[in-house]
């Protein structure tokens, strides 16, 4: 897959590829980045890319000439979907995360101050994504996190043992809790199914607390998942236990 990221903050973004998954990825050639600075491409000497908005106001507005030359010159090259950072976009979610990375090509827009030229998103983006109901500075951190996101799905980049199928979301449910060595932590044990060997009393158990854990934390996730028999059994077990728990 191609990335190229139109930013005025290109060294921020390229550390997403210096660590973790991201760097496989780029190790592998199963991914590449490219950095576009609209900096580049302004036609004052100022290498300037705001300016005040119309209508007054506080902050400053990103340009469109220069954001407009730096994508189209990222799809030149690559092509891709336009996908811009915004508070305003749909809600990011994995399954969004999934039907992006099977794209060959993106590019993602960044934006700064106090946002983007309306002109150039309604020509440029292809679509607007948020990361959250809340607002950061600019669009770098969110497209940082849209490509680790992207990348643990890429064929190639996580083992079997760590795969992306099982994460929170990707079956609707929210993941199971996971324990290691040592066994015995201040006094706390593992729970004794995950020491037993029995593949399927673990695989039971694990359901069980994905179950349980997204009925309690995440019941609107829920509501929307359509239960097995076995899962409404083994969620009544999680509701009984705790039950069990919360009287001794
Ligand atoms: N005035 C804008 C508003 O209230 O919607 C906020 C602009 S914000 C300070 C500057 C840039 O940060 C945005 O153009 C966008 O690229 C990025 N950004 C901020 N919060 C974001 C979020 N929750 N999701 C995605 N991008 C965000």
């Amino acid at each position: 897959m191609r990335i190229d990221i139109v930013s005025i903050f290109p060294q921020l973004v390229k550390a997403v590829g210096e660590f973790g998954v991201t760097r496989i990825a780029l190790e592998r050639s199963i991914l590449e980045l490219n950095l576009w600075d609209p900096r580049d491409y302004c036609e004052d000497n100022y290498r300037r890319v705001d300016d005040r908005p119309y209508g007054g106001g506080p902050g400053m507005v990103m340009q469109a000439p220069p954001l407009a030359a730096a994508i189209r010159q990222a799809r030149s090259s690559g092509q891709g979907r336009v996908i811009g950072l915004s508070p305003q976009g749909s809600p990011l979610d994995q399954a969004t995360v999934e039907r992006l990375a099977g794209e060959q090509a993106l590019v993602l827009l960044a934006g700064r101050y106090e946002g983007i030229d309306q002109r150039l998103l309604d020509a440029e983006v292809d679509e607007e994504l948020s990361i959250g109901d809340y607002v950061v500075a600019g669009g770098e951190l969110p497209a940082m996190v849209l490509i680790e996101a992207l990348v643990r799905y890429l064929p190639g980049v996580l083992g079997n043992e760590e795969s992306a199928q099982t994460d929170s979301f990707s079956t609707g449910l929210l993941d199971w809790p996971h324990y290691t060595r040592p066994e015995i932590f201040e006094g706390k044990k593992v729970p004794s199914t995950l020491l037993g060997g029995n593949h399927n009393e673990i695989r039971r158990w694990r359901l069980r607390q994905a179950l349980g854990q997204t009925w309690l934390r995440r019941p609107d996730l829920l509501a929307k998942r359509l239960l097995s028999e076995e899962e409404r059994l083994l969620l009544d077990e999680f509701k009984a236990q705790l039950k069990g728990q919360e009287s001794s």
